[in-house]
Order: C-alpha cells, then sequence, then structure tokens
C-alpha cells in the first residue's frame, strides 16, 4: 500500500461569526417595502428605528397552525402566550381569532382582563403567583397551572375550609430526548413526581384536576421530542382514569416551536432547519392517538405556541448612522437599532437587510449598535453592501420577545406601529418621552 503523503499542518485565522468554508451562500436582497409599504416613508412618518407588525402575517400564521392541528385532532385551543408579544393591539387579534390568553404574571393576568378574555379561559402558569393573584385567580375560575408542591400545598390550605373549588392543571417535566432538559418548573414524571402531585390534588377536595401541562423548552427543532412528552401525558390521564375514574378535560402541550431565525453557531439557516406546524402536529396528535385514551375521551389539546406564531411578523427598521474602517481593518456599520431594541440579537443572527436598493459590492462588516457598551453588536460578521449614513436597513423576524424583552437604556423605547387589515398603519405603542418618565419618578423636596 502507498504511504499516505504528509502535508505539514497550517493554521488558519478566523473571524467569529463569518460563515466558514462550507457556509451559506451571500445572497444580496433588499427590503425596499413592507407589504406595499414603502421602509423610507414609514421611517420618515414614524421615526427611526421604527417596530412594525403585519396583521396580515399574524392572523395567517395563526390560521396556518390551526388547520395543521384541527385536521388532524377534533379539539384544538390556542391559548396566546403573553410574555411573547403583549401588546394590547396584538393580543387582541389574538383573541379575534379564538385564542385564550397564556399568562405567567399578574400583570399579564390584568392585561388578558383587561383585553377583555374571559378569565375562565386565562391559564395562569409561572413558578410565582402570590396568595392573592392565587386568590382571585382561583374566584374567577380561571386555570391555575401549579408549578411546585409549595404552591400546591397553599392551595390546598386556601380552598380547604372555604368551599371552593379550583381549577387546577399541574405542569410537568420530563426526558424528552432532547438535551439540556428542562427541569426547574413543574413536577418531574419520571421521578414520580407529578404522579405524586396528582394523587394528592385528587385527595383534596379543594381541587378539581382538569389538566395536565408541558412546555418542553422553546425553539425546539425535533418533533418527536413533542411525540414523547405528548405520550407521557397522556400515559397519566389514562393512569388518572383507572386509578379515581376521573377524566382529564385537556392536555396541554405548551409553546417551543422553531421559527425561522437562525441560531447563532447553527450550521444551517433557520429557514431550512425549522420544522413544519404540519410536522409537529403530526408528532404530537399521533402520540395521543397512539396512547391508551379511548376515542371518546379524547381530551381537548391546548398549545400555548409563542415565537413561531409572531417572530415573521416583526420587522425592526433602522437608519445607517455612519461607516467606519476599525483597527483591524474590517468595516464596521454603525446603525441607530441597538440591542436594547433587539434582544434576541443576543441568540440569533438576525437577518438584515438594505432597505433600498443597492449594487452587488459587499464586504464583510461589523454591524453596531448605537449604544456606547461594547456589546452592542447586531451582527459580528456579515456580508454588507456599502451604505450611506441615512441608509434604511430592515431586520427581519423579531416579532417574537422583543417587544417584551426590550429595554429602556441609555434611550426612549420607539413606535411600534401595525401595519393593518384595512392597509392603514397604527401606532399601537407610542414612542416613549421625558414625560414616560417624570410620570413615574419622584424627586424628593430637599433635592428640588
Ligand atoms: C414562554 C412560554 C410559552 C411560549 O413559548 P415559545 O417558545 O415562544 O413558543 C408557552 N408556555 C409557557 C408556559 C411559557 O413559559
Amino acid at each position: 500500500m502507498e504511504k499516505i503523503r504528509y502535508e505539514r499542518p497550517v493554521i488558519n485565522k478566523i473571524q467569529s461569526g463569518l460563515p466558514d468554508k462550507f457556509g451559506a451562500k451571500f445572497v444580496l436582497e433588499s427590503k425596499t417595502d413592507i407589504e406595499g409599504h414603502s421602509v423610507t416613508e414609514l421611517l420618515n412618518t414614524f421615526g427611526s428605528p421604527l417596530y412594525v407588525l403585519s396583521e396580515n402575517t399574524i392572523r395567517s400564521t395563526y390560521r396556518e397552525l390551526i388547520q395543521a392541528f384541527t385536521t388532524r385532532y377534533p379539539k384544538v385551543q390556542m391559548a396566546w402566550s403573553y410574555k411573547t408579544n403583549y401588546l394590547d393591539a396584538v393580543c387582541r387579534i389574538y383573541h379575534q381569532e379564538g385564542s385564550w390568553a397564556e399568562v405567567v404574571s399578574w400583570f399579564e393576568y390584568e392585561k388578558a382582563v383587561h383585553n377583555g378574555v374571559d378569565p375562565k379561559k386565562i391559564i395562569f402558569n409561572g413558578p410565582h403567583k402570590s396568595q392573592e393573584e392565587l386568590k382571585a385567580a382561583i374566584q374567577n375560575g380561571s386555570l391555575i397551572h401549579i408549578d411546585h408542591f409549595d404552591e400546591l400545598y397553599q392551595i390546598i390550605q386556601m380552598t380547604q375550609h372555604d368551599g371552593t373549588k379550583a381549577k387546577v392543571a399541574i405542569r410537568i417535566n420530563m426526558d424528552t430526548g432532547i438535551y439540556p432538559q428542562w427541569e426547574r418548573f413543574g413536577f418531574n414524571y419520571e421521578n414520580g413526581e407529578a404522579w405524586n402531585a396528582i394523587n394528592r390534588i385528587m385527595a383534596s377536595e379543594g381541587m378539581e384536576l382538569v389538566g395536565l401541562h408541558t412546555h418542553i423548552g422553546t425553539y425546539i427543532m425535533s418533533p418527536s421530542g413533542y411525540a414523547v412528552a405528548a405520550s407521557k401525558l397522556a400515559e397519566l390521564a389514562v393512569r388518572t382514569d383507572r386509578k379515581f375514574a376521573h377524566k382529564l378535560k385537556y392536555i396541554d402541550m405548551g409553546g417551543g416551536f422553531a421559527t425561522r431565525n437562525t441560531l447563532k453557531g447553527a450550521y444551517l439557516p433557520g429557514s431550512d432547519t425549522c420544522p413544519t406546524f404540519d410536522e409537529y402536529a403530526d408528532a404530537i396528535t399521533g402520540a395521543l392517538f397512539h396512547s391508551e385514551i379511548r376515542p371518546e375521551d379524547m381530551p381537548l389539546l391546548i398549545l400555548e405556541t409563542g415565537r413561531a406564531l409572531i417572530d415573521d411578523a416583526g420587522y425592526l427598521l433602522g437608519t445607517v448612522i455612519a461607516n467606519k474602517r476599525m483597527a483591524s481593518g474590517r468595516r464596521g456599520m454603525i446603525i441607530d437599532i441597538g440591542v436594547n431594541n433587539l434582544f434576541t440579537s443576543f441568540w440569533y443572527e438576525h437577518s438584515i437587510m438594505p432597505g433600498i436598493p443597492v449594487n452587488a459590492d459587499a464586504e464583510d462588516t461589523q454591524i453596531c449598535g448605537p449604544l456606547c457598551m461594547n456589546i452592542d453588536v447586531i451582527r459580528q460578521a456579515i456580508r454588507f453592501p456599502l451604505l450611506q449614513p441615512g441608509d434604511p436597513v430592515v431586520i427581519e423576524r423579531i416579532g417574537a420577545y422583543n417587544m417584551t424583552q426590550w429595554m429602556q437604556f441609555i434611550a426612549y423605547r420607539p413606535n411600534v406601529v401595525l401595519l393593518a387589515d384595512d392597509g392603514n398603519p397604527y401606532i399601537i405603542r407610542k414612542k416613549e418621552s421625558l414625560e414616560t418618565f417624570q410620570q413615574n419618578e419622584l424627586v424628593p423636596d430637599y433635592l428640588k
């Protein structure tokens, strides 16, 4: 056998964030309008930066998800995950489409009530519910999803003597084959905690066990994890029926479907790897049908899909402030969109595009925000055409979490505009101003 020829190894300096040698191909696309509204005009009218949401995309994505599930399963109910985007106008669109509310704090609970949601259709999740909040939610007939034994005992104590019957479900965490496994919320399936909690609820006078809930994680790219989760919940439902002759009204599979955004460090773009709603629906409903639940007892299937419903509907428009050549030789472009406006830039490589037509010349560029802070980087390295100060840029798929996790840091939060189905843009949250802060800040007399 011929000896393989030795080759001296070489070390290449690579810049973080750049595509590797197999990397995604470079596509130079501009986005000059959003559903017929010129990007430049929107910025001129409503200021820069600017959040834009498309009502049409919100509704059509919702209907796509509903169709994927209702064609496979008889009883499906969505519950809008408030923390994903709780602007009132947005929530009301989902409620108009038929969605319940899924809240994880009293602030969100109050918002849902304010948005006209029947309290019986509010799912109250999360590890922290105060005594007063629990009491009010129980009296309103809301669905309480219990997170831990302390909460469970608290509800037993609260309902013991006053004849109320709290409608409860438990949140369950489990091994679904997806790691790292989320274990900090709810009761564990494998170690018997979940079954233990079910037994304690069934033995208590003041609670009615109406459902079982899980939320296995977020941005879950493999539908099979949902199949495992659904079959484990179904197994518990069957066991509960056998032991107590008690049928559960619903199984709540939580949220977590991936979006077409690309995770940092991901090998392929999210638009290539994101499963379809049909694939998730197949996995979940398939597992429920495979279970031992009798056909006439099939529970309502609740979904709390957040990011996958609204990411695509959101855009962040901004303006180029300056270009510079950095000491390393790399081009830097400063825009007026910072990480305070784009919280998700900490884990997504956001798709950013020129807002005007450009020619084909492009160069590796670091895109930075306007904050006086080293970590204010929107894209570490991207091939980007040269734009001039004042030119618009558009960041796609920012509808989820950015309008709730945004930080009022250094600058006022900008306007949010809804491109409505009637063809008009509406401001749905006003740009902050000094008055916004004067309303809440107090100066003691001796400092005046
Ligand atoms: C955040 C959250 C959701 C929504 O999650 P996504 O990953 O955005 O779909 C649903 N249910 C619960 C309990 C949550 O905490």
